[in-house]
């Protein structure tokens, strides 16, 4: 999507500290960490949101499986994701991303 900020990363017209690539996902640091790692995974296709990216769980599946290879890249064995889905519940960016967490003690539930 040509005003899609995060398809802009892929497409490589928007910088980003990518981390770590591969055929169907892309990872970059957020740009406003909340831990010491913060990394965003996302669908090189894109999908709005969790609920549009039920129409093709593989897409899914790649997403939540690369986050082992992500943290791998990053350091980290201990990690969280969160998946915000639509603005009530705090997503600002409506290119599908899964947050990776870490770094730090992480607290459950948390505070
Ligand atoms: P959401 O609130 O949609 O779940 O998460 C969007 C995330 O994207 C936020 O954590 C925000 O800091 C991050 N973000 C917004 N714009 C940019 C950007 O231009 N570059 C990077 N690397 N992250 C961004
Ligand atoms: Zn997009």
């Amino acid at each position: 999507m040509s005003d899609c900020l995060f398809c802009g990363i892929i497409a490589g017209t928007i910088p980003a500290d990518i981390v770590y690539e591969n055929d169907a996902v892309v990872a970059f640091r957020d740009i406003n960490p909340q831990a010491p790692t913060h990394v965003l995974v996302i669908p090189r296709t894109h999908t709005v949101d969790l609920v549009d990216a039920a129409a093709d769980p593989a897409r899914l599946g790649h997403v939540f499986a690369a986050c082992k290879d992500v943290a791998a890249a990053v350091g980290l064995s201990d990690f969280r994701t969160v998946v915000n889905n639509g603005a009530g519940a705090g997503q600002t960016v409506f290119h599908l991303h899964v947050h990776l967490l870490g770094g730090r003690p992480l607290s459950w539930p948390p505070g």
